[in-house]
């Protein structure tokens, strides 16, 4: 696998041109101030009298309503919600792409699930930060970067691949290093990973930990030491050093009933069912179940929220985190 880093990336092909980004929340903020303070011609698109609106500009951006801004750009970095990007690609962005201009996205779902379809001359590709906005953000003050993932999806001129290590280096992708994907595979697998391993599937092991200790009478306070607070000092050690790391700094007795008791939590049948949870997002039924839930108004997803809210897990915790004031509110 090939890693680009900076002297593979040229970002003077940004001289000339400017670059929009639609959006300021976790990734937007992070890629237009990245931008400007690498010296690209940057403005942000956004709805007039907005949060972030107010926020751009008095970090010394210069913002312009959506379709403006992306009437104005040469290259449209799409950082809105993923449910929202199709409704806006329509009304603002696609009435204002001109032949030769490129279309950006740090995520692959509109378009690898043809939400959006954008017209053959336009190029299309993807720079997608492998962390949270707010580090993508910090790494970069710091003088280095966050690693990235890019991806072509259209190439009309044949400068594409140019222009995608360009950006990720305008937002400090090549000092840390950037990997070639494809938009299926960061879709898929990003999905995959947040549904079965990362959101989904964690939540329900600390949870369901958490309730068979109360069940069986011991204090909800204790449970929620051992099954939610300490999950944070395990992952930070398999963060840093990977799953031998972890295994090495915690007692020889932690290892011994975590390497024969956690085959019998997550098994042949969780593996089955992870299968079939890829299946359904390989086969776009999750894609499609999750945009007919944005049109129905959410009402799954709400009634989801109610149920999570109640987690007896959630009350104790609350009160606990209290008592940290090491946390923030
Ligand atoms: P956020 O929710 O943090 O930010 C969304 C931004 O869009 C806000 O500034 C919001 O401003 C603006 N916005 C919302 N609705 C509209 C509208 N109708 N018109 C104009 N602007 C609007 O998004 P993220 O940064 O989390 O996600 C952006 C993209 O980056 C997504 O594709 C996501 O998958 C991807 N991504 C996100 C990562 C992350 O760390 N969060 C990591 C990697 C990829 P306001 O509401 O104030 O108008
Ligand atoms: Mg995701
Ligand atoms: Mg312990």
């Amino acid at each position: 696998m090939k890693l680009y880093y900076d002297n593979d990336a040229d970002l003077s092909i940004l001289k000339d041109k400017t670059v929009a980004v639609l959006g300021y929340g976790s990734q937007g903020h992070a890629h237009a101030l990245n931008l400007h303070e690498s010296g690209v011609s940057v403005v942000v698109g956004l709805r007039k009298g907005s949060k972030s609106w107010k926020k751009a500009e008095s970090d010394g951006l210069e913002v312009l309503e959506t379709a403006d801004a992306a009437a104005r750009a040469d290259v449209v970095m799409v950082l809105l919600p993923d449910e929202k990007q199709q409704e806006i690609y329509e009304s603002d962005i696609k009435p204002n792409l001109k032949s030769g201009n490129a279309l950006v996205f740090a995520h692959g779902f509109n378009i690898h699930f043809n939400q959006i379809v954008p017209p053959e001359n336009i190029g299309v590709f993807m720079v997608a930060p492998k962390g949270p906005g707010h580090l993508v953000r910090r790494v970069y003050t710091e003088g280095a970067g966050v690693p990235c993932l890019f991806a072509i999806h259209q190439d009309p001129d044949g400068n594409i691949r140019d222009l995608a290590l360009a950006y990720a280096k305008g937002i400090g992708g090549t000092r840390a290093g950037v990997i070639e994907t494809t938009f299926e595979e960061e879709t898929e697998t990003d999905l995959f990973g947040e549904q079965a391993v990362l959101c989904g599937g964690m939540t329900e092991l600390v949870n369901t930990g958490f309730d068979v200790l109360v069940k069986a009478g011991y204090k909800p306070e204790i449970a929620y030491f051992e099954c939610l607070h300490e999950m944070k000092l395990i992952v930070d050690l398999m963060y840093e050093g990977g799953i031998a790391g972890m295994y090495h700094s915690v007692s020889d007795t932690a290892e011994y009933g975590g390497m024969t008791s956690g085959p019998k939590v997550i098994d042949s049948g969780t593996r089955q069912r992870m299968e079939e949870i890829l299946e359904n997002i390989q086969s776009g039924k999750f894609a499609r179940d999750w945009i007919l839930e944005n049109k129905a108004g959410r009402a799954s997803l709400e009634a989801l929220r109610r149920k999570h809210d109640r987690l007896p897990i959630e009350k104790i915790g609350g009160e606990l985190r209290d008592m940290m004031s090491w946390i923030k509110k």
